[in-house]
């Protein structure tokens, strides 16, 4: 049945503000012709997300998917790096978590899932490939098929001002953030090796973190305190064609029959079949 997949599958991604802090990529300086200004409502333009923030996010949900299975996961960092408080890494162990690499039996191994999607362990590549979105506030220009979104840039100024009642709320500081408003679009994920259970996975971890989206720790990005990060987010069907893929973004228009139909086959053929192979897969471990 993973034969039926396609190894490049689509996160549907909706949020009203998204604030990252490895920065965004923006295209500004050509887009305006060097008259750039953060404040006016008219400069919309578009740039790039990068993918760290969003692979984070996707992992601790799929983490959870596996730790509700009662399996472990992978912990993310190294053992022997220098944990900033004494404890963290061996309470982490207790909760849930395995030593990083102490699941890999020998060098064929694959170790356990987490392992085996991210990657990293002695510069072992991960099977899953995580990109960025390219977002634009153009609609018309926006290619769903090719992991765009739309959305728009905005440079957010907070004036951070003294507490201090004689400071007459005099600016202690300026931050700047990087924004991006209104997103909707598709985040693109490419297996590097289709197995049935890395589907399972994902499409529970998107279901998870879909379901916890106002939890803390499950929002994405920055700026979580103000709101930022709380993300809709649905797997886009993988049985969809291209064409069905751009039909879940037109407004305009509803499913069709045939999308109807590939939606009760995924939600009963394909998916419990994917979910067997990743309860094996967990238990394993
Ligand atoms: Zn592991």
């Amino acid at each position: 049945m993973t034969e039926d997949i396609d190894r490049d599958v689509f996160v549907r991604i909706q949020t009203d503000l998204l604030v990252v802090g490895d920065s965004i990529m923006t295209d500004r300086h050509h887009a305006s012709n060097g008259n750039y200004e953060d404040n006016d409502p008219q400069n919309q333009i578009g740039g790039i997300i990068p993918a760290f923030s969003l692979s984070g996010w996707l992992r601790h949900g799929m983490e959870k998917v596996v730790q509700e299975r009662d399996g472990t996961a992978c912990h993310p960092g190294e053992p022997n790096a220098n944990f900033r408080k004494d404890g963290v890494y061996n309470r982490d162990l207790d909760a849930g978590y395995h030593e990083k690499g102490a699941c890999l039996d020998d060098d064929d191994d694959d170790g356990c899932v987490i392992l085996d999607l991210f990657g990293g362990f002695e510069n072992r590549p991960g099977k899953v490939m995580r990109r960025p979105i390219q977002f634009s506030p153009v609609r018309s220009s926006v290619d769903y098929t090719r992991g765009q979104a739309e959305g728009h840039y905005r440079r957010i100024n907070r004036n951070v001002v003294s507490r201090n009642e004689e400071d007459n709320r005099e600016p202690l500081r300026n931050a700047e953030l990087d924004a991006v408003g209104n997103l909707d679009g598709c985040w693109h994920l490419s297996f590097r090796e289709t197995k049935p259970e890395f589907v399972a996975l994902l499409a529970e971890a998107i279901d998870f973190l879909d379901k916890h989206q106002t939890d803390f720790m499950h929002q994405l990005g920055g700026a979580r305190n103000f709101g930022g990060g709380i993300v809709d987010c649905n797997l886009v069907n993988p049985l969809y064609e291209e064409h069905e893929l751009r039909r879940v973004f037109d407004r305009g228009k509803g499913k069709t029959q045939k999308m109807e139909e590939k939606d009760e086959t995924w939600e009963e053929k394909y998916l419990p079949t994917f979910q067997e192979a990743l309860a094996e897969r967990v238990i394993d471990v």
